[in-house]
């Protein structure tokens, strides 16, 4: 099968032959139709992490039909549709598994980064952390909920974030344009903040009822300006967004770490514990939310922006990302 192969950290993806995989017990083979490009794929590529497997074929935001099924399997036949998120499979068994906590498991494979992902023409999955991809949405708008809706709808859902309350998003890119509906859908204001005025463009086409500029304008000033905010959600590959997000809080406001820039913060204790301000993580989400973000998808609350690519443009997106160039998602689709 065709697929885009990352062999060493640095190098750029190989557009090569590669086997394509069976499906064994407990897994389907998937026929890939579409697979989101998210921004995770560039840090693993720039070497940001260690890569446990390589070569590796990355993309974790994977739909297509099924082709095979393995022995055991009870929720896939084929000609189905489905989809297949960063979270490959976990133990099922242990606290967090138990308890809505999966993406905590420490047994967790990661889809596109432990095993190999949706860049090819065929995907192994394991049946049990699949989805089936509901047939009003088509594979192009699918894809990037896997990851790029799931884990806004994921951090927003935790942040407590009410009717009313004001809730800024800083770096409106494939998760931003998702977090803006989906914290419009809540019933909050929405904040918008990015350092392009395009990505700014389309949040306000999207919902957000304030838009910032942090390349012209201090976003935490401005956000203070009309009284800070109720909830902050980084999803910005910047590590300044933080301490821009947690400035712009208001007392008893929550920040909410999502994007993964390099390298460390420094927040202030005494001004951390005098506001009263709480500071969660969250990363992607259960099966249970991905169902939930489907859902919104089906109903029409949630809409994707995406450009279909072909595998062979993968390097080529990866530049424009990393140049903060895509409004929306970028989405590799094979014929
Ligand atoms: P993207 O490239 O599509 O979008 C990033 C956006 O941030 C762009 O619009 C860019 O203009 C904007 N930006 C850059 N610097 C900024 C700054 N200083 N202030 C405000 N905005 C700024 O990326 P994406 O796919 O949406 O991913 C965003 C981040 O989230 C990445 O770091 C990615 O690895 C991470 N991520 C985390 C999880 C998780 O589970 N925690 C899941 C998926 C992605
Ligand atoms: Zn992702
Ligand atoms: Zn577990």
């Amino acid at each position: 099968m065709k697929a885009a192969v990352l062999h060493k950290a640095g190098d750029a993806l190989a557009i090569e032959d590669a086997p394509t995989p069976g499906a064994g017990p407990g897994e389907i083979l998937i026929k890939v139709r579409a697979c989101g490009v998210c921004h995770t794929d560039l840090h693993l590529i720039s070497g940001q992490w260690n890569l446990p497997k390589l070569p590796v074929i990355l993309g974790h935001e994977v739909v297509g039909e099924v082709v095979e099924v393995g022995r055991g399997v009870g929720n896939f036949k084929p000609g189905d549709r489905a989809g297949v998120p960063w979270i490959y499979s976990t133990c099922g068994a242990c606290e967090f598994c138990a308890s809505d906590r999966e993406p905590l498991c420490p047994s967790i494979v990661v889809t596109g980064f432990m095993v190999d992902g949706g860049y090819a023409e065929y995907l192994k999955a394991a049946a049990s952390h699949s989805l089936q991809v509901p047939k009003e949405l088509s594979w192009l708008d699918a894809a990037p909920l896997f990851c790029a809706g799931l884990t806004p709808y994921r951090a927003l859902k935790i942040s407590g974030a009410k009717v009313g309350e004001t809730v800024a998003i800083w770096g409106i890119g494939g998760l931003g344009h998702y977090a803006v509906q989906i914290a419009k859908a809540m019933g909050t204001r929405v904040v918008a903040v990015d350092v392009a005025a395009a990505k700014l463009e389309l949040a306000k086409k999207l919902g957000a009822e304030v838009t910032v500029n942090a390349s012209e304008t201090k976003p935490d000033e401005a956000i203070r300006d009309f009284g800070g905010a109720h909830v902050v959600v980084c999803l910005a590959p910047a590590a300044e967004a933080i301490l821009q997000g947690f400035a712009a809080l208001r007392r008893g406001g929550t920040l909410v770490l999502v994007g993964l820039p390099k390298g460390n913060f420094t927040l202030p204790i005494l001004g951390t514990l005098a506001k009263g301000i709480r500071i969660l993580t969250s990363g992607v989400g259960t099966r249970q939310d991905l169902r939930e973000v489907l859902a919104l998808a089906v109903q029409g609350k949630i809409k994707t922006v995406a450009e279909p690519c072909r595998l062979e443009e993968l390097n080529d997106v990866f530049d424009a990302m990393r140049q903060g160039k895509i409004a929306g998602r970028r989405v590799v689709t094979f014929s």
